[in-house]
């Protein structure tokens, strides 16, 4: 008896250990098979990477498909700022100068033969950027304002309020706009990348920052965007490289920091002042970040209006190049 017991433990000793050996022989299995997966998996994420960097870059390659030219119209309005973009027909004009400059940007579209106006733009509600709108909408059909929402600051100047008036009366579309938001005029496609999150007292922090691409160039107008708007820009992480770069503020040192100029990285710059403005724009330090990188400036204080004109690769200028000058230098160069 004592034999058969001892007989039946060794027979379920042996059976348990059966068990045990093909319990933990397919363990091993499966884990091969969960380490397998783990070593397809990262190779299938990356070609869904790959693929959906494809996608990704599929429309923008058709988007910087583009034909003819886009003209950009850097227009003397002296220490103020106004840009005309032309592409075929259409056309945008960014900023309208001071209240006094208001007529010549009218004769200035007139002589190229615009009558009307696609999109319209103020920057923010400052004179020196808006103050000419209203001659521009009483002169012109225009389709489509853009502005900033100003709606938590005080603007107190007669000129706003009658503008707004103007606007208003004539039921002319309207809408402010921020970071995110894009729109096409023909085949000029324009992004927001400010105002983002600012609520200060500082106008020129609520301007209007655009990217305008056109095929491969892409020019980026800043407003009176200051380094405080810059940084909330650069925090955005995004790809702010462009060809050509509208120095904030007139040049000014408030706008333009090393940060924002390196991942800006412009090919070009221009700057719109006038000849002894009050505010020294542009301002020395400016200047010497420009000449140290050896960007080619194109300035209204010293050549007047300047045309840009591109085919979405190439970038051409109907002006020279202007010196690295701050604008006391250039003013003093002037004088003497
Ligand atoms: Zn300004």
């Amino acid at each position: 008896m004592q034999n058969r017991k001892n007989d039946r433990k060794k027979l379920k000793t042996l059976v348990k250990l059966i068990i045990l050996v093909i319990a933990l022989a397919s363990l091993f299995y499966l884990s091969i098979d969960r380490l397998d997966l783990e070593e397809q998996s990262p190779t299938s994420v990356s070609q869904n990477q790959n693929s959906q960097q494809e996608e990704i870059s599929q429309p923008k390659q058709n988007q910087e498909e583009v034909t003819g030219e886009m003209f950009v119209h850097m227009i003397d309005v002296g220490q103020a700022d106004s840009f005309l973009f032309v592409q075929g027909e259409n056309t945008m004009l960014i900023d309208c100068g001071t209240r006094g400059e208001g007529d010549d940007v009218v004769s200035y579209l007139q002589e190229l033969g615009i009558e009307k106006i696609d999109v319209l733009v103020g920057s923010h509600p400052h004179d020196d950027h808006m103050g000419g709108m209203k001659k521009v909408i009483d002169a012109f059909e225009v389709s489509q304002i853009y502005v900033s929402d100003v709606s938590n600051c005080e603007i107190t100047s007669n000129w706003y309020a009658t503008l707004w008036e103007t606007i208003m009366e004539e039921n002319l579309p309207h809408q402010t706009l921020k970071n995110g938001d894009y729109f096409n005029v023909g085949q000029m496609q324009v992004e927001l990348l400010a105002p983002i999150a600012y609520q200060g007292s500082n106008i020129n922090n609520y301007s209007l920052v655009m990217k305008v691409s056109f095929g491969q160039t892409d020019i980026l107008m800043t407003g009176d965007a200051e380094t405080e708007i810059e940084e909330e820009i650069l925090a955005l992480g995004e790809d702010l490289d462009v060809e050509v770069l509208k120095m904030g503020h007139h040049g000014s040192d408030t706008s333009s920091s090393e940060a924002f100029m390196q991942a800006t990285s412009p090919e070009y710059v221009l700057i719109s002042a006038g000849i002894a403005n009050k505010y020294h724009h542009p301002c020395e330090t400016t200047m010497q970040y420009l000449e140290d990188n050896q960007i080619p400036v194109y300035r209204t204080d010293e050549s007047g209006t300047v045309i840009m004109e591109t085919d979405g690769k190439t970038i051409r200028f109907d002006k020279k190049p202007g010196d690295y000058l701050s604008g006391d230098e250039l003013e003093q160069k002037k004088a003497a």
